[in-house]
């Protein structure tokens, strides 16, 4: 008799269906944020993924194709710096292709920096890209170096990668910022002077404390509260509706109609009671949250001529046992987890 193949929903321990595949390309990139990958842990020595260890396109679709077939509807590339994996837009556009069972395209969207976005946004979008975040902490070009360590990248660079990503229709556009206390916190007004009445949705996230060369501590978090009373009070807001399940901003509008902004409160207002995220690792791990300390392998079930069969049940297997609720706990965990996962080579 046929063994009877794992289909959606795929719900996990907590009965959170599968829902999102986010997959690092690369674990390199061309900054050096002070809260993903600072300098001084990333530096000349550090020693990135060799070519070989990267999964390859060919396998990142497969994978792909059966995290689909279990019930994910959204796909973003991340990194490091997505952009610097070289033809990229060939992976976007065999990823496009992709569909679920009853026939419907699955969404598919990138994360990056900007830097190196302005001469390529057109091709991404024509290769079947939907949809685009950009990241930018800082309009002052001695903060940006700061929080980016930008080695001589201006900032000029980011913004025409924002306007070659909404002049190619990858919209709406995001921009996401990360505000550190001490850093950027001077930036959260000026940014929203920028954006607003433009169309882009700019999007804070509260500082976290993913891998362990951060140096994170929670005095460093500019909450979502203080985020909000501080452009409300020059800009009044009102909170805006949800877009689709799992969202994990809140959206809030301008009462004047200049348009909407989003916060990302992940450690004052976890979300992971609907967090259906699965993550792809550079080098082919599968991990179940942003937190995680260990992976599971699919790069070796790729390599050894595995069926999709069998790839489908083992990446079902993973998430059926899933039970992660890192930011929930967050508070109440005491001392430091012995091992986590840099979000550059997990996939923001
Ligand atoms: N390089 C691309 C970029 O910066 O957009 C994609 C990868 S990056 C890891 C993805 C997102 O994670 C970025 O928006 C970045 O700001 C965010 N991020 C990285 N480290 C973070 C941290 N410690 N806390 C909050 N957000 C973080
Ligand atoms: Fe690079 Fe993005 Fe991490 Fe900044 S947040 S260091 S741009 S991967
Ligand atoms: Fe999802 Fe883990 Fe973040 Fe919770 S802590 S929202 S489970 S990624």
């Amino acid at each position: 008799m046929r063994e009877h193949l794992p289909e959606p929903p795929c719900p996990d321990s907590l009965q959170r269906p599968l829902r999102d595949l986010r997959i690092s390309v690369t674990d390199r990139c061309n900054l050096r944020c002070l809260y993903c990958m600072p300098q001084a842990v990333f530096g000349r020595k550090f020693v990135f993924l060799r070519h070989a260890e990267l999964l390859s396109f060919e396998e990142i679709v497969r994978a792909a194709r059966q995290c689909i077939a279990l019930g994910v509807r959204k796909i973003r590339l991340s990194g490091g710096e997505p952009l610097l994996r070289h033809g990229i837009e060939n992976l976007v556009e065999m990823l496009a292709r992709l569909h679920t069972g009853d026939g419907k395209p699955i969404e598919l969207a990138m994360t990056s920096n900007g830097t190196l976005l302005a001469k390529r946004a057109r091709d991404l979008k024509n290769a079947g890209l939907a949809r685009l975040n950009i990241s930018l902490d800082a309009l002052d070009e001695a903060v940006f170096r700061r929080m980016c360590g930008s080695r001589g990248t201006p900032i000029a660079a980011v913004l025409e990668g924002i306007a070659a990503a909404q002049a190619a229709g990858l919209t709406p556009v995001k921009v996401n910022t990360v505000i550190k206390r001490g850093n950027n916190e001077s930036e959260i007004l000026p940014l929203i002077h920028h954006f607003r009445h433009t169309g882009i949705i700019l999007r804070f996230i509260e500082y976290m404390d993913v891998g362990l060369s951060n140096g994170w501590q929670l005095d460093d978090v500019v909450t979502a509260h203080e985020i909000l009373s501080k452009i409300d009070a020059e800009y009044p807001l009102r909170p805006a509706g949800v877009h689709c399940p799992g969202e994990v901003a809140k959206r809030w509008e301008f009462t004047d109609g200049g348009g909407e902004i989003g916060i990302i409160a992940s450690v004052t207002q976890a979300f992971c009671h609907e967090c259906g995220r699965l993550r792809l690792s550079t080098d082919g791990k599968l991990y179940t949250c942003l937190f995680a300390s260990e992976g599971s392998d699919l790069r070796d079930m790729l390599r050894g001529h595995c069926s999709d069969d069998a790839l489908r049940r083992r990446i079902a297997a993973v998430w059926r046992k899933r039970c992660d609720c890192y930011s929930q706990l967050r508070h109440a965990m005491t001392g430091n987890p012995t091992r986590k996962i840099e979000m550059s080579y997990i996939g923001g």
